[in-house]
């Protein structure tokens, strides 16, 4: 369904919407990037894997020893003449016969003739000859080839974001290219007469640009291609300008400001007139106003002006939609219960997301409080917390000692806090 006939939907108002349905309709809507390229491994850290990698090797590759000691044959006596010795790398070619048997290092191969290895500290030594005072069970001490992960296996599926472990994994395989999704070319632009860069003076009524920051800031992390584009005043023609200009290079244009009513009315418009793009009112505080959908054939995301609204919009719509775009499987946050140790005002109506501090006490018990004032431009309550407190819509005023649910930040790749989704 195209975004501006959601209207026939019974439940679709866009002045009261949902945080969960404005997340769906978001998700319907997104169509993952499908360029892909081929990189050298080192350039694959933090991008997403194309197609499963099925390992091309059994690894280790040959039965090796796990101890260094005496590789021999089971059913041999326990009196030996030594006749050679294998060491990582350095294999012993020879056959093993009746009666014999040779040094072993950890990591070396097993030879031919041999199935157990007696560790050194179970034998004694007597010139070339050695006698094994404590008989290992048959097979014992050795890695067998294949029992980390045998050949053809699937190890690391599709959608895959390579970490430390996948380079090495990759690297352990043999692979010196990956193939990769392209980065994702995300365009970032602030709004309004009043923003100033740092560095720049500033005169009567005139503030910094914080949101470049916060955005350029949750974005790195991503990996993707920023492209920080100059700030746009409040005027149509600059705007047209600005934005048709984002969307040539991007696939994904973020804007901030210019979308609160009244303003709205006028951006509105604008993007009517070059794009195909929904105004929501989210029923969520803070961050209500929301502008999604297409210019041209880039995503847009029209978030608010407020500094904690703009950090609260991209945590909850604009970075699952990123994954999505990159191929990433998706997911969603681990809501943690947690005891509020402070009473807290709400008016049913709107899903709030509170800044908290989340506190494990000594007993095991996760308690968490807020950061204080929440105003939607107090950007130090970002910085204080370590979490959301997740109000819902239907809830009212939360008496202290109640359990509420709180989402972790620093929920990153292969932080605990991540659930697949369900
Ligand atoms: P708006 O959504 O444009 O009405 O902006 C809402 C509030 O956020 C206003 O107080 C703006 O001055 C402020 N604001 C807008 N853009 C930024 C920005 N890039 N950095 C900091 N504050 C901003
Ligand atoms: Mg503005």
């Amino acid at each position: 369904m195209s975004l501006t006939s959601l209207h026939a939907l019974d439940d679709y108002d866009p002045d009261s919407m949902p945080v969960e349905q404005a997340q769906r309709i978001i998700q319907q809507h997104l169509h993952p990037i499908p360029e892909t390229e081929c990189v050298p491994l080192r350039d694959a850290l933090h991008r997403v894997l194309v197609v499963g990698i099925h390992s091309p090797v059994n690894v280790p590759p040959h039965d090796n020893s796990a101890m260094d000691g005496y590789a021999f044959r089971h059913t041999d006596h326990a009196a030996l003449k030594i006749v050679g010795h294998a060491f990582a790398g350095h294999p012993y070619t020879g056959r093993v016969e009746v009666g014999t048997c040779i040094r072993i290092m950890t990591g070396a191969p097993i030879p031919d003739g041999c199935d157990t290895v007696v560790m050194q500290e179970h034998t004694r030594r007597e010139d070339d000859n050695l006698i094994i005072e404590r008989m290992p069970k048959p097979g014992q001490n050795i890695r067998r080839c294949g029992e980390d992960i045998t050949e053809r296996t699937l190890i690391l599926p599709q959608g895959t974001w390579i970490q430390a472990a996948e380079l090495g994994l990759l690297a352990s395989l043999g692979f010196d290219r990956v193939e990769v999704v392209r980065k994702l070319r995300v365009a970032l632009l602030s709004t309004g007469d009043e923003i100033r860069q740092p560095g720049e003076p500033l005169t009567a009524g005139q503030i910094y640009d914080s949101n470049r920051y916060s955005l350029y800031g949750m974005l790195q992390p991503m990996n993707v291609e920023i492209i920080d584009l100059p700030s746009i005043a409040d005027d149509r023609d600059s705007l047209r300008q600005g934005f048709l200009d984002a969307a040539r290079q991007a696939d994904v244009v973020i804007t901030s400001g210019g979308v609160s009513v009244g303003e709205a009315d006028f951006i509105k418009a604008l993007l009517a007139e070059i794009g195909e793009v929904v105004f929501w009112k989210i029923a969520m505080k803070p961050g209500r106003p929301l502008a999604f959908g297409k210019l041209g054939s880039a995503y847009f995301f029209g978030l608010p002006g407020n500094p904690v609204a703009v950090m609260v919009t991209f945590r909850q719509f604009v970075q699952a939609a990123l994954r999505r775009l990159m191929g990433l499987p998706a997911r969603t946050p681990v809501a943690l219960s947690a005891v509020c140790t402070e009473a807290i005002r709400k008016i049913p109506g709107r899903t709030e997301f509170q800044r908290g501090i989340l506190t494990r006490e000594a007993s095991g018990q996760w308690t968490v409080r807020t950061t204080g004032a929440q105003g939607s431009g107090i950007l130090s309550s970002m910085s204080k917390a370590n979490c959301f407190i997740v109000l819902p819509a239907e809830a009212g005023n939360i008496a202290s000692g109640v359990n509420v649910e709180v989402q972790p930040f620093d929920q990153g790749e292969h932080a605990p806090f991540w659930l697949e989704a369900s």
